[in-house]
């Protein structure tokens, strides 16, 4: 059977979904009213990155009701960013705008992100004014972290920013390209360059659920940050290796000439003590920063892919699949 020819659309909105069946239908009725206004063609690429709840089932089921929707169904859970990446990967529209299925990011200021491309903007961001049902360890966590990474890496990331923006196909492209496992793209996207600008929104509370991003994933997502785009972690042994060992110099002759007139200074295995313990620390800190690199870079070499799709937008349904046998 011959297929179609689809004539790709103006907007792609490529939506990472982890564990949303509770705000998905409001997500994509929201969305749609808010593109149809608009009057151009769009679609709508939904990634299930392996929910455990029903998000699947509600996105095939949108897909057959609404030919906007582009399913793209993971096998297992890869993460907020790869979830993203899949869905640029999947994305055919002509300008694509990233934005969280939980409600966080409101649909309503896709127009504005619209509005500046059309003055020729190849990056918009959404910059956050206001963020209201966070806590305050958030805010300051991740204000921190943008410090620490501006500070430390050659690429300029906007404070405030998430991955809520909207990125030309010729950006799109570049980013696409780039198959790194462990993904920052809010950093990936400020290191392309173009001509990017932000746009200030309000961002909302959750419309159900919690927060995905513990602790521990926010951690994670800092170090790909950190060890993505900056050597400087590595530079530190180099750094703290020079100190001591300016220190050892100048600490030798007075300890020699202490001992010489006969002083007790610097005597018994305390002093001795303090010197290894704080030496082997340094070490294994070294060796732990060295680890992260070498991970890293194992994980490059192995050419993995980045997802694995269970199901995506060109597949038979599986219902269908079984039928044709
Ligand atoms: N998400 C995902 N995979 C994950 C975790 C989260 O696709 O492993 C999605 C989630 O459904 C949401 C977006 O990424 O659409 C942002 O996640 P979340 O709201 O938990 O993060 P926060 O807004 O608190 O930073
Ligand atoms: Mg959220």
């Amino acid at each position: 059977m011959a297929k179609a020819v689809s004539v790709p659309p103006v907007f792609s909105i490529v939506v990472p979904v982890f564990n949303e069946a509770e705000a998905l239908q409001e997500f994509i009725q929201r969305v749609s009213a808010v593109m149809n206004n608009l009057g151009e063609s769009w679609e709508l690429v939904l990634v299930d990155d392996g929910s455990r709840d029903a998000s699947a089932d509600l996105i095939l089921k949108a897909a057959e009701k609404d030919a906007h929707v582009r399913p793209v169904l993971f096998a297992r859970n890869f993460g907020h960013q790869i979830a993203v990446t899949a869905g640029m990967d999947y994305a055919r529209g002509q300008a694509i705008v990233i934005i969280d299925a939980d409600l966080q990011d409101p649909p309503e200021v896709i127009p504005e992100l619209i509005a500046k491309w059309r003055e020729g903007y190849e990056v918009v961001y959404a910059v956050r004014r206001q963020r209201e049902g966070e806590s305050f360890f958030k805010r300051f966590t991740a204000s921190a972290f943008y410090r620490l990474i501006n500070r430390i890496t050659a690429i300029e990331i906007p404070l405030d920013t998430g991955d809520f923006r909207l990125i030309d196909r010729r950006v799109v492209d570049v980013l696409n390209q780039m198959r790194e496992h462990h993904r920052f793209l809010r950093g990936m996207s400020a290191w392309v360059g173009f001509r990017q600008v932000g746009v200030p929104y309000d961002r909302a509370a959750r419309f159900a659920g919690e927060t995905n991003y513990t602790l521990g994933r926010m951690i994670r997502l800092a170090l790909t940050a950190i060890t993505g785009f900056s050597f400087f972690p590595l530079q530190l042994a180099t750094y703290l290796g020079f100190i001591a060992a300016g220190l050892a110099i100048l600490a030798i002759p007075v300890v020699v000439a202490l001992r010489l007139m006969g002083s007790a200074a610097f005597f018994g295995q305390a002093s001795t003590l303090i010197a290894v313990l704080f030496f082997g620390g340094a070490q294994l800190i070294s060796l732990g920063i060295l680890g992260e690199y070498i991970g890293r870079l194992y994980d490059e070499v192995r050419g993995r892919p980045l997802y694995i799709v269970r199901q995506g937008p060109d597949d038979a349904p599986v219902r269908r699949r079984k039928a044709a046998k």
